[in-house]
């Protein structure tokens, strides 16, 4: 278990770093985290580099016990590298250059980048790549931070042409796939395809579909040339990256291919108060990336801001962020971060400690985790987490509904995240899985909006359901192809013999709700939906739901087909929460999933596992006291006692059991 602080000793006079490290190991740290933005200080002019002050940053921290992680510094070209090749600059969908001043300014595709980059983290992996204080790797930072990801200049442009060309071999399949001919769009030389700039009206969907691909496929491609530089040059080091979350643009299982494990960075108040369902959602997302324990690179440990300070942290809260990222699968938490930076433009983005770099409730906190982990650390080792339930996640789906939303209201992610708090809720853990991971190891995948199928994914889908498993699927599924061009077939298309029914007739709803009855096991509940409702006919399906309201009330809104020795659901609305609910349980049940422990109880569970031995996380989130009844006798490895029966949770309060040993 890895537990330590983001720093940057080139903030601060040399002769503090030792108050530092000395801090940073009475809080239990071991790890540090440095260099990611210093690019300027380790390499002032062309071809002067200076690494006398990171060899002795280095020293000092290891001379604590604290390993070091290097970030490679490319989020911030120095200004004597811009002034000399200002083409880096990226630009904007208007064609306006994005300028120096802040960060993250700089093209993937650009050549001479390229040659700059291969030189510094070449000269670092040289110098550290041995190092026996130094463990590991960052690449870059944040890939794609402050809407990078797609830039419109025109080594993109070219970069662009060259990437299709590789795909589609001719302009004639092309123009073919993207239906060119609409609006005469037709190309006839490879100079003459655009990247999406700012146009007239909106571009074709299929070309940005693949722009959007190329783009994500630009920043793979960038970190894998600095990854190929530094296995090269390194023994015993790991290279991670730390990735934002729930970050829509960059295509994370591509970009977390390459990596030993991903990271990210978790700032729960930056959105306001803290989503408990958001934050688990985005941890079990990021596990599911590699399938394998991640890292918190950066975990809030202070209110955040730039311009405006943002709410601060509750006290317990720093703890419990700690303990769900840990109840998740990670096994690394590194704080954002160390002391306060007294200038620039993160000036207000609070560490553990203040601008005045004394000790204060924060730090107590952070200090009293540390000790609690360590502790912990020989029980966490090997463990991980298990489930029975996935939810398919590809961001080409997610681009695709980006592209053309279909309804206003209607957003891929929050879809999704709707399912996924009805499992959060009821404190059964999840896995997300892309369009063509195994899907063996899962009793019940959910899949909203599955809006582009190729006929494999269908086919994976339908043996799914053929070997048992339940699948639940929702409107505006097998709508298009996977270049975003729409079916010929009756909807829901390559699905339509999986979910035995014919979407008939469909309403992109404006209203306010349309009312839906649900009967499941002769149960009847009345409820609403909103933002689409599919006009389903059922074939070989049976009918779970039917409208109440508009012009096709009495049509079938859910139904299911029994396919083998599974079942597949399909929503054709967009449920209430309680039908929702309803058809979840209804779901799990038949899958035969396993319940979760102290369900609906307002408490968070979690669990790692490892042969036969759990360990259970259990997070209140609230600032009130909250209790709930164990079913069974477990020991807390936190204060040492034995828990049996009713159990209560401090506000902000955390437990980690295990079951009792039986004699
Ligand atoms: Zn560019």
């Amino acid at each position: 278990m890895y537990f330590g602080v983001d720093y940057y000793p080139e903030h601060w006079p040399e002769e503090r770093w030792e108050t530092d490290a000395q801090m940073m190991q009475a809080a239990h740290f071991n790890v540090v985290r440095i260099a990611e933005f210093a690019w300027a200080k380790l390499e002032p002019a062309e071809g002067h580099f200076d690494f006398d002050w990171l060899d002795r940053a280095i020293e000092v921290l290891n001379r604590h016990g604290l390993k070091v992680i290097i970030g490679t510094p490319t989020a911030t070209p120095p200004k004597w590298l811009i002034d000399k090749h200002p083409d880096i600059l990226p630009r904007d969908p208007d064609g306006h250059v994005r300028g120096f001043g802040s960060r993250c300014h700089y093209c993937a595709t650009n050549e001479a980048y390229h040659w700059y980059t291969d030189i510094i983290v070449g000269q670092l992996a040289r110098r550290y790549g041995q190092h026996p204080g130094v463990i590991g790797w960052q690449i870059d930072n944040e890939f794609g931070c402050h809407s990078t990801v797609r830039c419109y200049c025109d080594s993109c442009q070219r970069a662009f042409r060259r990437w299709l060309q590789r795909k589609y071999g001719t302009l004639d399949v092309l123009n073919k796939t993207w239906g060119t001919i609409f609006w005469s769009q037709t190309y006839t030389d490879w100079d003459q395809v655009i990247i999406p700039r700012k146009t007239v009206a909106e571009h074709n969907p299929s070309l940005l579909l693949d722009f959007y691909r190329f783009a994500s496929d630009m920043k793979v491609q960038y970190q894998r040339r600095q990854i190929e530089i530094l296995r090269r040059h390194t023994t015993n080091q790991f290279i991670t990256h730390n990735l934002m979350g729930l970050f829509p643009e960059i295509d994370y299982y591509e970009l977390g291919a390459d990596l030993d494990f991903v990271s990210w960075d978790n700032y729960p108040r930056l959105l306001g108060s803290p989503d408990r369902a958001r934050l688990a959602m985005t941890h079990d997302l990021i596990r599911s990336i590699r399938r394998r324990n991640f890292w918190v690179m950066e975990e809030q440990s202070g209110p955040s801001g730039w311009g405006i300070v943002q709410s601060t942290p509750r006290p317990g809260e720093v703890r419990l962020w700690t303990y769900q990222a840990v109840s998740r699968g990670a096994d690394g938490i590194v704080y954002f971060r160390w002391r306060t930076c007294r200038f620039g433009t993160e000036q207000f983005w609070h560490g553990v400690i203040n601008h005045d770099g004394l000790p204060r409730r924060r730090y107590e906190e952070v200090q009293r985790t540390g000790s609690e982990l360590k502790r912990l650390a020989p029980l966490l080792e090997g463990t991980v987490v298990k489930n029975e339930v996935a939810f398919l996640y590809p961001y080409d789906q997610l681009w695709a509904l980006d592209i053309q939303p279909n309804n206003p209201r209607l957003n891929y992610t929050d879809v999704v995240k709707e399912y996924y708090t009805c499992l959060h809720e009821r404190n059964i853990g999840v896995d997300f899985v892309n369009h063509d991971d195994d899907l063996s190891q899962y009793k019940l995948l959910i899949a909203p909006l599955v809006y582009m199928v190729y006929p494999d994914l269908a086919a994976r889908l339908a043996r799914f359901v053929q070997d048992g498993g339940v699948l639940i699927t929702t409107f505006r599924s097998g709508v298009k192809d996977w270049n975003n061009i729409a079916t010929d077939k009756p909807l829901p298309g390559e699905l339509a013999y999986l979910l035995g029914i014919e979407i008939s007739d469909y309403d992109s709803f404006y209203g306010d709700k349309v009312g839906v009855r649900l009967e499941l096991n002769g149960e009847l509940s009345e409820g609403s939906a909103d933002t689409w409702c599919d006009v389903i006919t059922p074939q070989s399906a049976k009918r779970l739901a039917a409208y109440t309201s508009e012009y096709y009330s009495h049509e079938a809104a859910v139904t299911e087909n029994r396919v083998g020795k599974g079942r597949a659901i399909y929503i054709g609305t967009r449920l209430d929460s309680n039908l929702r609910s309803k058809l979840i349980d209804y779901a799990l049940l038949e899958a035969g999933v396993a319940k979760g422990l102290l369900a609906h109880s307002g408490i968070e569970v979690a669990i790692r596992e490892k042969d036969s031995m759990k360990l259970i996380f259990l997070i209140n989130h609230t600032d009130q006291k909250q209790t709930a009844a164990l079913p069974g006798r477990y020991s807390s490895l936190l204060s040492n006692r034995s828990i049996a029966g009713e159990i209560e949770l401090e506000p902000y309060g955390v437990e980690v059991l295990k079951e009792a040993e039986l004699f």
